[in-house]
């Protein structure tokens, strides 16, 4: 018995030292057209991060409109195929989205944005004929799916799942970190947040929200357990010419970049694709209109806009989590 008890000390001893919340690992790279930096916290932390660094780069490789070797852009090109269940899931979820939110979300716009040189990079404002061709093609509601058969009932029509392939990622890369035993993480797939769990020491996870009018400043910090936070706006990605700038997020109605009024758009739930559609939706849609779209909406998520005059409003269920040095409204649901 002697011999026993130490040896039971010294087993304690080091578990304490090896107890899953002092593991962490953490990993940035690029993907997506963006940084991304996945942590995790638990024993198996450095497996679940490669793993979901994998499944990044797999996700990428079905789901993105440029890279000539994806899913969606063969299925683009060929206007009809065969698609892997995570493609789609992805696309269903977009033409899904395209209805909840009244045609704002459009994943079939990929024509007018080459036109606008986004992806490519070479930028130049089109014509307004050139515009007007390529929304006709802008019709998710001419998209035939069968089991996992695909054909578009209008030839030219291109698919564009980018507004919400982070956020559907986000999610696939919890239920990696789940799979491999982490029940704390923080990713994030530049600008969109996904956070798993608490930190290790059972305090809420801080996501700071930027603030497009000072760059390297912030709108405020969120306080959020395992929520998406994602946040859409023109200031990620645009150009400049003839003195006006033009931004990356379109417009349906016109195919011109979105003048809403906000500069800025984060969205705050459960689900990380649904996070994304919305951000990119409530952009185009506007202050007033995405406020009565919080007001009315029967999914349950949480706002806040800042506008281009400067203002800046949270809506109730997570205004006692949000600190800001400057002022905000909240907006409640009746
Ligand atoms: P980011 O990808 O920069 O984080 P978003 O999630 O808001 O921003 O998605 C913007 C991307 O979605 C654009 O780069 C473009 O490919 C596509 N897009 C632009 N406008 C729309 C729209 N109204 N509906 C759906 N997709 C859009
Ligand atoms: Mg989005």
């Amino acid at each position: 018995m002697k011999k026993v008890i130490p040896s039971f000390i010294l087993l304690i001893l080091i578990l304490c030292a090896c107890s899953p919340s002092s593991y962490s690992y953490s990993d940035d790279f690029f993907a997506m057209d963006t940084y991304m930096t996945l942590t995790a916290n638990g024993v198996d932390a450095e497996i679940a991060v490669k793993k979901a660094e994998k499944e990044v780069q797999r996700l990428e490789g079905l789901l993105s409109a440029h890279d000539k070797k994806s899913e969606v852009y063969k299925l683009n090109k060929k206007g009809s195929g065969k698609l892997s269940d995570d493609t789609l899931a992805v696309l269903k979820k977009a033409i899904e989205y395209n209805k909840l939110t009244n045609g704002t979300l459009n994943p079939t716009m990929l024509q007018i944005t080459e036109l606008w040189g986004f992806p490519s990079g070479n930028y130049r404002v089109p014509e307004k004929s050139e515009i007007s061709d390529a929304l006709n093609l802008a019709r998710p509601d001419k998209i035939s799916i069968k089991n996992n058969e695909v054909e578009f009932k209008t030839d030219g029509i291109k698919v564009d799942l980018g507004a919400i392939a982070k956020g559907y990622t986000s999610s696939k890369i919890v239920e990696i970190f789940k799979k491999n035993g982490i029940e704390s993480g923080i990713i994030n797939l530049g600008g969109n947040v996904q956070t798993l769990g608490t930190k290790p020491d059972g305090s809420l996870w801080t996501v700071a929200i930027e603030n497009p009018d000072e760059g390297g400043d912030y709108l405020g910090a969120l306080k959020v357990k395992d929520k998406a936070v994602v946040t859409s706006g023109g200031y990620e990605r645009n150009f400049t010419k003839g003195g006006k700038t033009y931004h990356h997020i379109l417009n349906p109605e016109n195919g011109y970049p979105a003048e809403s009024g906000l500069s800025s758009v984060t969205v705050v739930c459960d689900d990380g694709t649904l996070s994304d559609a919305l951000s990119t939706s409530l952009f185009v849609m506007g202050k007033n209109k995405a406020v009565k779209f919080y007001k009315e909406s029967d999914k349950d998520f949480d706002i806040i806009l800042y506008t281009n005059d400067g203002k800046l409003y949270v809506s109730q269920g997570i205004a006692d989590n949000f600190n800001s040095q400057l002022n905000f409204e909240i907006i409640k649901k009746d």
